[in-house]
């Protein structure tokens, strides 16, 4: 089966504090985005990879293809308001039948491992939801406190959440409701089950400093 990674790269990184979005800051003097895409392209010969980038900064992540990869496996889009819009942006480019890897930009450490387990999960079921343990106490705010909640009945929710395109595309016609953080939530509102599957601890999203300094330690390249 065609297989397409759908990389979303086009936050503006509010959290890190930075004036240039965490997808393109340098870890061992290359790129966040520079792993993420190699880790799928070194994943399979014959993946095809679908990038949405900031409006801005597309230039950039040209450079990025021009200075690292084979530029005839790429298609640039620039992403939306949200990531749910973005999202929609790359599948647009989208016309054939395939399984699709919808991946943060900024999750770099993901293994091969997982690609091909979230690959075999979409070609079975359809979809495959990366997951890992909550091993921290939880708890939900209340309008009077909070109350604490069974960290074994909670999973940790990470990409590449992985689709067959017929379940994919169709789902993402709906319309945009705040509650869609990721494609599990737009794929349950279209009235799908979605099927979790084992993450992987170290696929971390980078979000704030402190994870910069962890990708630096876990990179093996
Ligand atoms: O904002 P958040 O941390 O959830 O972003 C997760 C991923 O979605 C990041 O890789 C970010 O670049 C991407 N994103 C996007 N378009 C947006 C917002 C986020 O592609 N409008």
């Amino acid at each position: 089966m065609k297989k397409i990674a759908l990389i979303v790269a086009a936050g503006s990184g509010t959290r890190m504090n930075h004036e240039i979005p965490k997808q393109f800051l340098l870890l061992k003097n290359k790129p966040v985005l520079y792993y993420t895409i190699k880790r799928f392209l070194d994943a399979y010969d014959d993946i095809e990879i679908i990038l949405v980038l900031p409006e801005e900064h597309i230039g950039k992540g040209q450079e990025i293809i021009d200075g690292y990869f084979d530029a005839s496996k790429f298609k640039i889009t620039a992403g939306g308001r949200t990531r749910f819009h973005s999202v929609q942006n790359g599948l647009s480019l989208i016309n054939e039948e395939a399984i699709i890897f919808v991946h943060d930009g900024v999750r770099c450490l993901l293994t091969k491992d997982l690609i091909e387990r979230c690959y075999e999960g979409a070609l079975q079921s359809g979809t495959a939801i990366p997951a890992v343990d909550c091993n921290d106490s939880v708890r939900l705010l209340m309008n009077n406190g909070s109350k604490v909640l069974d960290r074994n009945k909670v999973k940790l929710i990470q990409t590449p959440q992985t689709f067959h395109s017929k379940i994919l595309l169709p789902a993402f016609a709906i319309d945009y409701k705040d509650r869609f953080t990721d494609e599990a939530t737009v794929v349950e509102a279209f009235g799908l089950k979605v099927n979790l599957i084992e993450g992987e601890p170290a696929n971390i999203k980078i979000t704030t400093p402190i994870d910069l300094q962890l990708a630096k330690i876990l990179l093996l390249e």
